[in-house]
């Protein structure tokens, strides 16, 4: 079995899953061209935990975790199916750092509003894996390093937020990137570029802009969990390169 490429996409808002849009687009193509897998480990902004916890349901509910949409997104539902070998086999890699099964835990829009344009047919058995908010950067990088041998058993390492994300400067009206939201997006891409996992992973380090990029870590975090899969001069490429107002879409294959 090939190497499976792991994917950080950006998600932005949840209506990304089901308008037509460039980013939409860009996660539908991208469900066809990779290649098929047995298995997704989703890491997500939206799952914040203390202690470490993954899903363990046979089949995980859609969490509607957001307010004020249209009913259509309210009532969407994506029922794949979860993997309790997959959850297993995550905390077996994770160990002797403890994984809590969590058998009632569904799937949040932010594994599922990408889910849904990635694998439409919600054929393939996902688990979601938790952001324990008690780490700190390199601790969560150190660990996202354990989950490797995933790739090379057909599991998609696929984690969702964004490089930045400040809703207290969202602005409906506005689509030029602020300044700082540009600037730090740049800066990202191009420790990216550079394989400065280190300096990526201590985010408070990475300037004045990081106060405004990344006022919570959460939409941050999921970017490290894909960054550390990356074997050494393994291909990278970046998709949906985009920054607008408070957000930045910018997503990142490797392999
Ligand atoms: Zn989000």
């Amino acid at each position: 079995m090939s190497t499976m490429p792991a994917v950080f996409a950006g998600h932005g808002s949840p209506m990304n899953a089901i308008e037509d849009s460039p980013v939409s687009r860009a996660w539908r193509e991208l469900g066809r061209t990779l290649p098929r897998p047995k298995s997704i480990l989703c890491i997500s902004a939206h799952w914040e935990t203390e202690g470490i916890s993954a899903t363990a349901a046979e089949r995980p509910e859609t969490i509607h975790d957001f307010g004020g949409f249209p009913q259509e997104l309210h009532e969407m539902l994506y029922p794949a199916h979860g993997s309790v070998a997959l959850a297993k086999r995550a905390a077996a890699l994770l160990s002797p750092d403890v994984v809590a099964l969590d058998p009632r835990r569904g799937l949040d829009h932010g594994a599922w509003s990408v889910l849904a344009a990635l694998y439409p047919e919600a054929d393939v058995p996902v688990v979601q894996l938790s952001l324990d908010m008690t780490r700190s950067g390199p601790e969560h990088l150190a660990l996202a390093a354990r989950l490797r041998p995933l790739r090379e058993e057909g599991t998609l390492v696929l984690a969702t937020g964004n490089v930045v994300h400040n809703l207290g400067f969202y602005d409906p009206r506005r689509r030029e990137p602020y300044d700082w939201a540009a600037r730090f997006d740049a800066k990202v891409k191009a420790l990216i570029c550079a394989n400065d996992l280190a300096t990526l992973a201590d985010y408070d380090g990475l300037g004045p802009d990081a106060e405004l990029a990344i006022p919570s870590p959460e939409h941050y975090l999921p970017l490290l969990y894909v960054l550390a899969q990356r074997k050494e001069e393994e291909k990278l490429a970046f998709f949906n390169e985009h920054v607008e107002n408070a957000m930045s879409m910018t997503s990142v294959i490797v392999g």
